[in-house]
C-alpha cells in the first residue's frame, strides 16, 4: 500500500498505553500510518459511562484498520449486572465490525524455548493456528438472573459455523482440527455436522479431523506440534489459545487478528491489561509488536514490512534480551530500542 493508511489506535487499560506507545515508535520508524488515538473499555467508561463510545466504533468503521492494546483492571471489576464492564467495549467492537473470525498463531521462537513450562522436545516444531469463533456462542447468547438463578444461552446458527469453518480450511497447510463438545451440547453437534459438510464438499482434499475439547486440551500440551489449525467455537477458543499461549513461554508474546468480511480489521495482543504490573515499565512489548505486524499483513498488504517485524523482534530475543515475563530483567523501553534499532 502505497498512500497512507488511516488507522485508529485504542490503547485501552493497564499496560495498554504503554505497549501502544511502543507500537507508535515502531510505526513511525515504518512510515506511512496514521492514526488517532480514541477510548475504549475502562478508560472509556471513565469519559463516557459506556465501554465502547459512538466515536469510537465510528471512527473504526471509517478506518483501514484498528490497532488495539488491552482493557480491562480490578478499578471497574463489579458483580452488579447492571454496572458497565471494560470487556463490552471489546465484544461490542467486534461485534459492530462484524469480525467473526479470530487468528492466534502460536510459534514459539527457538531463542525462547527455555522459557517454556514445556519441554524443549515437546515444543520444538510446533506451528499452529487457533481459529476462534469470535461473534456467536455464549458470549453473546441472552444472560439472564432471576430468583437467584443464572443463565447464559450459547447459540450458533448453520451459517455462522460455515463461515467460520471456510476460514480455517483456506488456512490450513497440513490439517484441520476442528475442537467441540459434541458428546454433551447440542450446538456442538450442529458444529460438527456443519464443519463436516462445508470439508466434505468444499474443502475434501484438507485432512480433516474432530478433537472433543477436554482431549484437545491435553493433547495442546502432550504433543502441541501435531496440530496445524484448531477451529473452535468462541469460549472454547477463548480458554484454548490461552493454554497454547503458554507453549511460547509467556503471554506477552502472542498476538492476534480478528477479521471479518470487506471492512477493516483489529489487531491486538492476547493478553490483556495486566494490572499487576502496569505503570512499572516492565510489559513485553513483543505481542503488540507482532499484533502490528500481523495488521501491515492483513490489514495494510505490507507483507515486507511485517516480516521485517517479525524478524527483528526474532533477532533481538536471539541476542538474549528478556523482559521479566520471559525470565530476564530488561524494561519495556530497553526492549523498544532493540526491536527498533534490529529493524
Ligand atoms: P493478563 O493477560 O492481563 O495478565 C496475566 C498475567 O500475565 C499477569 O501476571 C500479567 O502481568 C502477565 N502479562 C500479561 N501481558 C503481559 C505483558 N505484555 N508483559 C508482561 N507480562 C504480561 O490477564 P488477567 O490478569 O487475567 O486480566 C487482567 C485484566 O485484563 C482483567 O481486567 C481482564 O478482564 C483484562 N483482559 C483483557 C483482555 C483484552 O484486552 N483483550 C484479555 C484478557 C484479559
Amino acid at each position: 500500500m502505497s498512500d497512507t493508511a488511516h488507522i485508529i489506535t485504542l490503547p485501552g487499560d493497564g499496560i495498554g498505553p504503554e505497549i501502544m506507545d511502543a507500537a507508535k515508535r515502531l510505526m513511525t520508524e515504518l512510515g506511512g500510518i496514521e492514526w488517532a488515538d480514541h477510548d475504549i473499555g475502562g478508560v472509556a467508561i471513565d469519559n463516557h459511562g459506556t465501554a465502547l463510545p459512538h466515536e469510537t466504533l465510528d471512527a473504526a468503521k471509517r478506518s483501514d484498520a484498528v490497532l488495539l492494546a488491552a482493557v480491562g483492571g480490578p478499578k471497574w471489576d463489579s458483580t452488579n449486572p447492571d454496572d458497565p464492564r471494560p470487556e463490552q467495549g471489546l465484544l461490542g467492537i467486534r461485534k459492530g465490525l462484524d469480525l467473526f473470525a479470530n487468528l492466534r498463531p502460536v510459534k514459539p521462537v527457538p531463542a525462547l524455548y527455555g522459557s517454556s513450562p514445556l519441554r524443549e522436545d515437546r515444543i520444538a516444531g510446533t506451528d499452529l493456528l487457533v481459529i476462534r469463533e469470535l461473534t456467536g456462542g455464549i458470549y453473546f447468547g441472552e444472560k439472564k438472573r432471576e430468583n437467584g438463578v443464572a443463565t447464559d444461552i450459547c447459540s450458533y446458527s448453520e451459517s455462522e459455523i460455515e463461515r467460520i469453518a471456510r476460514v480455517a480450511f483456506k488456512s490450513a497447510r497440513r490439517k484441520v482440527t476442528s475442537v467441540d463438545k459434541a458428546n454433551v451440547l447440542e450446538t456442538s453437534r450442529l458444529w460438527r455436522e456443519v464443519a463436516t459438510r462445508v470439508h466434505d464438499t468444499e474443502f475434501p482434499d484438507v485432512a480433516f479431523e474432530h478433537l472433543l475439547v477436554d482431549n484437545a486440551a491435553m493433547q495442546l500440551v502432550a504433543a502441541p506440534s501435531t496440530f496445524d489449525v484448531i477451529l473452535t467455537e468462541n469460549m472454547f477458543g477463548d480458554i484454548l489459545s490461552d493454554e497454547a499461549a503458554m507453549i511460547t513461554g509467556s503471554i506477552g508474546m502472542l498476538p492476534s487478528a480478528s477479521l471479518g468480511g470487506d471492512g477493516p480489521g483489529l489487531f491486538e495482543p492476547v493478553h490483556g491489561s495486566a494490572p499487576d504490573i502496569a505503570g512499572t515499565g516492565k510489559a513485553n512489548p513483543m505481542a503488540m509488536f507482532l499484533s502490528t505486524a500481523m495488521m501491515l499483513r492483513h490489514g495494510l498488504n505490507r507483507e515486507q514490512d511485517a516480516a521485517r517485524v517479525e524478524s527483528a523482534v526474532d533477532a533481538v530475543l536471539a541476542g538474549g534480551l528478556r523482559t521479566a515475563d520471559l525470565g530476564g530483567d530488561a524494561g519495556t523501553a530497553e526492549v523498544v530500542d532493540a526491536v527498533l534499532a534490529a529493524l
